[in-house]
Formats: structure tokens, C-alpha cells, sequence
């Protein structure tokens, strides 16, 4: 009997597959190996990190070229565009297994970080350093992980020769943190042709733990539109003079007035509630008051400079002449920026005190639901992989390049599948940046299988051709 039964599974197996018309070759090629990808993926992603992209300068043109190298071992189609010297993107393309009608997958992410006060860090921020099997550096979150986490999911698409029904593309981007000017932006104008795609995979959200529930649940939060920027930079002019002696022309007063009555104009604007908010809501009722889920429903505003002072150190008996301060204002979709400026002045009403915006955003994509196919593969592949876990759409509390993609109506998701609690989340662009490598291995599970099912060759993805519908879906 003990040889009937072991082998009754595969005869199972077999026999469904025959009934299914599928080559029992490859099922048996279906399941790659998660060890080996696991170790893989350490290995590319601490090379990954080493480069140092800090933006300004950037300088992803060496992070282009070793991603190519890990394509090129793979026999993976890529190219790099070179868009200003030492700047670079690289596109990497599947092609469907026969022409398919179905439009492209892209899968992207950015090559940038943010610049790290290295002196500040514990380990070297680009000495991708691992303690205790969590891996120290820039980037490692933001956004180096979920790049090697779609590379690993695109290469063993390939190794595995799973027949695609749709190409499948790899965008990885210069210049996200700073604009993306020589980046996205770039790309989609001067190589638009090559990026002939209906549905994008981005950063975005990750698998959060205790971000919005209480009871350790795992939220798998999709981010399918984001906030504006809004930057502001606000001057003070005053009366310079003896510390010992306050005058009322104190710009440093004035500064401080000033952002006081800007952040009560910004809490007074009233904004409809987003429709992937109200979504958010309706699925977590009971939704937790952390800083993320606040960012993501209300507009913000964080003063991140202030500059101020004489110019020399702990000058303590000198009121200086002016005082300014940088303010990232983060809006909803649907504020009238320049109503709000007008409104803000309006609320400061001081002839010494300037505002101006020094950055927002561009586009002007309209929100196009959150249930589409990709989002919908996303929630079979969580179910698969993550019974517990929850899919949520959100509105994403920062930028991404995402918008560049919505304003040529391509359907984006942002995701990272990695799981992580919000202190861990929140180390992105801060000091530390670091990450618990055991996650790598079921957010690629989650990634793969994401990927597959959205690329996978049947009479339904024919019909899977990205449309807008209204704000209120
Ligand atoms: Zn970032």
C-alpha cells in the first residue's frame, strides 16, 4: 500500500493536469526554489546597496549597469538610457509567449535614495552591513528592496519559462526623490514608445503590521492614488538688534506666528473624503490613529527647515534680520492649491512675511477606481499566500512616480509586499534605514505570484484592458 499511497498525489496531480491540458513538465516547473531566490536576493540586494545613488548627485548610471549584469546572466532583453551624464534608467522586457492584445505589466521602481548623514548612522549606510539578519543601508526599504524583489520575481518568471499572456517589463528609474526629471519623467517623454504599458506594479504601501489594526493582523495596504505636494517657503524680514532688548520685529517671532495661522488655514480646508479613504474605512472600521493612517486622510503640513541666526555659532545676544522656514504641505486630491496660497496669505496678512511654493506636483491624473484586474490579482495572490491578511486600497501620503504613469492613464498599484510594523516602515529617509531580511522570502512569494497571475495567458486577461471610471468607484 505505502508506494500507492505516496504516489497517489502526483498521480492526482497528473491526472488533473491531463483533464486541464496542461503539461505535466511544467507543473512540475511551477514551483521555484524560495531558498535559493532567498539567498539570491541578499546577495543582489546588499550589492544593490553598496552603490551609493544618493540624489543630489544620483549617479545611477552604476546602479543601471549592475542590474544589467544581473539580467544579462538571466538572458533577459534590457537597455539603459542614459538621460543627462551619470544619470541612467533601465528598461528590461518579457515579451508574451504569442502577440497578445493584452497591454504590458511594468514593474518599477527608483535607483535613487535620499542622502544619509553618515555620521549620524550606527553602521556605514552604503556598507550594507548585516547584524542579527537584518540588513543596515539607504535604500534598503526605499526603494532597493522592491526593485530586487520584482527583479527576482521577472527572472524566475524566466527561469521557470512560465508562458506569459502579456509582455512584462522592468522600469528602474534616476531621480524619483528629486522630481524625477532625468528619471520617470524622462523616460515617459523621450522613450514613451518603449513604454507601452496598461497596468503598473510601484512602491507605495507595504504589508502593514499594527499600522491600521490592533491585533497584529497583516494589511496589505495597495496604494492606488496619492497626495499632492505642496512646498512652501515662508520668510520672515524684521528688525535685527540686542538679544537683551526684544523688539516686536523679531523675525523669528513673526516665522513662528506666521506657521501657526498657515496650519490653522490648512486644518480649516475642507476636503471630500477620497474615495480609496472611504474604501479603507468601510473594510477597517475600527482603523488605528497612527501617524501614517492620519497622513494618509488628512492634508499635513511638517516644517523640515529652519533657517535662522546670524550665521555663527550659538550666537546668543543677536536678533537676526530674517528668519525662513521649508514647509512640506502634503494635499489631498480635490484642494485648490492656489485657493489654499490665496487663503494663506490671506490668514498671515503680514508685508513682512513672503510665501512661496517652491514645489508641487505636476500632473493632473484623474483617480480611476481602485478595483481593477491588477488589484484583484493582488488580493488572490495575498489569499494564497497570506490567508490572514487583508488588501486594502490607499491613498498614498507621499509621491511616487506613479503620477507620471496615472497621467498617461496607465492603472498603477503601489506595493512592496514586505511586512513591517509601522517604527519599521517609518525608517524610510530617516536614520538606519534597515531591514529584516527573513521578510524577503514571502513578499517574494506574494510579488511572484502577484506577477504570474496578472500575466497569465486566459480568455479573461483578454479583456483586461485598463479604463477610467469615475471618483466614486
Ligand atoms: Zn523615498
Amino acid at each position: 500500500m505505502r508506494p500507492f499511497l505516496s504516489d497517489r498525489p502526483g498521480r492526482l496531480i497528473l491526472a488533473a493536469a491531463v483533464m486541464l491540458g496542461i503539461n505535466a513538465l511544467s507543473l512540475a516547473a511551477a514551483a521555484p526554489n524560495w531558498k535559493k531566490a532567498q539567498q539570491e536576493m541578499t546577495d543582489w540586494l546588499r550589492g544593490y546597496v553598496r552603490i551609493d545613488t544618493s540624489n543630489p548627485p544620483g549617479n545611477e548610471e552604476q546602479s543601471a549597469l549592475y542590474l544589467k549584469s544581473i539580467l544579462d546572466k538571466e538572458g533577459i532583453s534590457c537597455e539603459i538610457f542614459v538621460s543627462t551624464p551619470g544619470r541612467a534608467n533601465l528598461l528590461a522586457r518579457i515579451p508574451a509567449k504569442s502577440a497578445s492584445p493584452d497591454p504590458a505589466l511594468l514593474l518599477l521602481h527608483h535607483m535613487d535614495v535620499v542622502p544619509a548623514q553618515k555620521d549620524q548612522w550606527k553602521h556605514d549606510p552604503f556598507g550594507a552591513v548585516v547584524e542579527n539578519n537584518v540588513l543596515w543601508g539607504r535604500g534598503a526599504l526605499d526603494t532597493k528592496s522592491t526593485g530586487i524583489l520584482q527583479l527576482m520575481a521577472m527572472v524566475l518568471l524566466q527561469r521557470q519559462k512560465v508562458p506569459l499572456g502579456r509582455d512584462l517589463l522592468l522600469l528602474a528609474c534616476a531621480d524619483e526623490e528629486n522630481g524625477g526629471k532625468w528619471g520617470a519623467k524622462w523616460m515617459l517623454e523621450q522613450q514613451s514608445d518603449r513604454l507601452n504599458a496598461g497596468y503598473v506594479i510601484d512602491e507605495g504601501g507595504f504589508g502593514f503590521r499594527d499600522v491600521f489594526t490592533y491585533d497584529g493582523q497583516v494589511v496589505y495596504a495597495c496604494a492606488v492614488d496619492e497626495k499632492k505636494i505642496f512646498g512652501l517657503k515662508v520668510t520672515a524680514r524684521g528688525q535685527s538688534g540686542h538679544g537683551s532688548i526684544p523688539n516686536s520685529d523679531n523675525p523669528n517671532d513673526i516665522l513662528m506666528g506666521a506657521i501657526r495661522r498657515l496650519e490653522q488655514t490648512l486644518i480649516r480646508t475642507e476636503t471630500p473624503l477620497h474615495p480609496a479613504v472611504r474604501e479603507l474605512e468601510a473594510r477597517l472600521p475600527d482603523i488605528r490613529r497612527t501617524p501614517y493612517a492620519n497622513a494618509l486622510k488628512n492634508n499635513s503640513m511638517a516644517i523640515t527647515t529652519l533657517r535662522s541666526g546670524t550665521g555663527v555659532d550659538d550666537d546668543m545676544n543677536r536678533i537676526p534680520a530674517t528668519a525662513e522656514a521649508i514647509i512640506d504641505c502634503r494635499l489631498l486630491p480635490g484642494v485648490a492649491e492656489y485657493d489654499l496660497l490665496y487663503r494663506m496669505k490671506q490668514a498671515v496678512n503680514d508685508d513682512r512675511v513672503t510665501i512661496e511654493v517652491i514645489r508641487r506636483t505636476q500632473t493632473q491624473a484623474v483617480y480611476m477606481g481602485y478595483r481593477t484586474p491588477l488589484f484583484e490579482a493582488l488580493e488572490k495572490s495575498v489569499k494564497r499566500n497570506h490567508a490572514s491578511a487583508m488588501v486594502v486600497p490607499i491613498l498614498l501620503p507621499m509621491s511616487s512616480d506613479s503620477r507620471f504613469f496615472r497621467d498617461k492613464n496607465m492603472v498603477c498599484c503601489g506595493l512592496n509586499p514586505l511586512e513591517l510594523t509601522e517604527e519599521e516602515s517609518m525608517l524610510m529617509h530617516a536614520l538606519d534605514e534597515r531591514l529584516p531580511l527573513a521578510r524577503l522570502e514571502p513578499a517574494l512569494k506574494i510579488m511572484y505570484d502577484w506577477v504570474r497571475l496578472f500575466c497569465q495567458p486566459t480568455a479573461k486577461a483578454k479583456k483586461t484592458r485598463p479604463r477610467k471610471q469615475g471618483r466614486g468607484s
